[in-house]
């Protein structure tokens, strides 16, 4: 066994630290140290490390019934979905599809708008418009329709150059213009996008509500989200919402959608669902949408491990302790309070906006915060930044893509505690001065 080289992770990362325990905040490594989790591992832990409930929900599980395929009822998936939709569903998603994780939710989404189309005769309505600066998943597919330029460059070749509508990047408009005077122009480019693809091939649009780590908590302008529902009412298009990312509770609401004053007709989430206890992803959908596809005979795709019952026991665990300890509003409170932190940094000279809601923040790091002209790649401002808060003890997540660099996202649990927000914003700041 010992002469067996471990190649653990496929390439090197300095991110390969053994972690051999985790609790509240905090991350515990072999070596002793103890590391803030300043990003909830990747905008997914909520309730926090450690809890029993979710293990001993999946051990229960686990011994009941190890593995059902996904049509056949068990418990575990009656009780989360009657959770989903009592607790925390908008009004009107009457329609659950479960899988293992965000790509395989936004898959599912963007399939299930073609088919919804498909299903009623309109055959050539298939394309799905996203928009640059987003990341929808690792899969060809969620890669095509995302707008994480660097990480779609692998697979060029086989994923399609779908069109990509501009992001409501306000800081650097990449339209020129300025809000309110814009008029919330970003929205209107969706429409002039479906218009010159045609109407009659355009299936859907994906959008996040709040960009999480490509874009690096970026908001969308007010109003904004109720354009793009009327553009898609028009030309009859399925709006999807990416809330894998900002779904249950994360930005301080049950879907940050909803706090839009317009609702998607899919949405998509994961991370949030089970906190990090145990892979699961959801497609949840309205009536109108499955309403075709029922009188087809059709339905989503269900994978191997979709609403795997011992995954669906732990989300059940995770969502009811979001609800009974009132995380949520906790999540708004702090998210309040790290905003208003970070607010101070605002002053440091290389850094451009603080922005974000609830407990999905950023931080957006320039060389010239006058011109916004950013540092080179090669200066690799963000892995400095993230190697110089493990020097310290924190874990940042490297926000932004290849083209928007130096974004440092925090998303911490939702126990976070004030003592622990002053900690991880102190040591950001140390940080940044080092590596700049
Ligand atoms: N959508 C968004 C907005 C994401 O941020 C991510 C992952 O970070 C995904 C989809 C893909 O989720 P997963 O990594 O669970 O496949």
């Amino acid at each position: 066994m010992a002469d067996t080289p471990v190649n653990w992770p496929f390439t090197p990362s300095p991110l390969a630290i053994d972690i051999v325990g985790a609790q509240g905040c905090h991350l515990h490594a072999r070596d002793g140290r103890k590391i803030l989790d300043a990003a909830g591992g990747a905008m997914v832990v909520n309730i926090g490390h450690g809890r029993r409930e979710p293990g001993e929900a999946m051990a229960r599980a686990s011994s009941a019934v190890s593995y059902v395929i996904p049509p056949f009822v068990t418990p575990q998936r009656m009780q989360l979905a009657e959770r989903l939709q009592r607790d925390w569903l908008p009004p009107g998603f009457t329609r659950l599809h479960l899988s293992s994780g965000g790509s395989e939710a936004v898959e599912t989404a963007i399939k299930l708008a073609r088919q919804h189309h498909f299903a009623k005769g309109d055959t050539g309505k298939w394309k799905v418009i996203g928009r640059d600066l987003s990341y929808h998943g690792a899969t060809v597919a969620t890669l095509e329709i995302g707008g994480h330029a660097a990480r779609r460059a692998p697979v060029a070749a086989m994923a399609r150059e779908t069109p990509k509508a501009p992001p409501h990047y306000c800081l650097r408009c990449p339209l020129g213009k300025t809000y309110p005077t814009c008029d919330v122009a970003c929205a209107d480019e969706v429409e002039a996008i479906i218009l010159r693809e045609g109407p009659d091939t355009v299936a859907g649009v994906i959008a996040e509500p709040v960009v999480g780590s490509s874009g690096g908590a970026l908001e969308p302008p007010p109003g904004y989200w109720r354009k793009l529902r009327a553009i898609c009412d028009r030309h009859d298009v399925v709006l999807i919402a990416d809330e894998v990312v900002t779904g249950f509770g994360r930005t301080g609401v049950r879907f940050a959608s909803e706090g839009e004053g317009a609702l998607p007709d899919i949405i998509a989430t994961a991370k949030g669902m089970s906190g990090g206890y145990a892979p699961i992803g959801g497609t949840f959908a309205t009536e109108r949408i499955a309403e075709p596809l029922e009188r087809t005979g059709d339905a989503p795709m269900f994978y191997t491990f979709s609403a795997h019952p011992a995954a669906c026991a732990a989300a059940d665990a995770v969502l009811d302790i979001l609800s009974k300890e009132d995380l949520m509003a906790r999540a708004r409170v702090m998210g309040d309070r790290l905003g208003a932190r970070l607010q101070r940094l605002k002053q440091h000279p290389n850094v451009a906006e603080v922005r974000g809601r609830g407990l999905l923040r950023a931080i957006e790091i320039v060389r010239d915060r006058e011109t916004l002209e950013r540092f080179p790649a090669e200066a690799n401002i963000t892995m400095k930044v993230l190697n110089g808060g493990l020097a310290e003890n924190v874990y940042f997540y490297p926000g932004g893509t290849g083209a928007q660099r130096d974004v440092i996202v925090l998303a911490p649990p939702f126990i976070v505690t004030d003592a622990e927000i002053e900690t991880m914003c102190a040591v950001l700041e140390r940080a940044i001065d080092r590596a700049v």
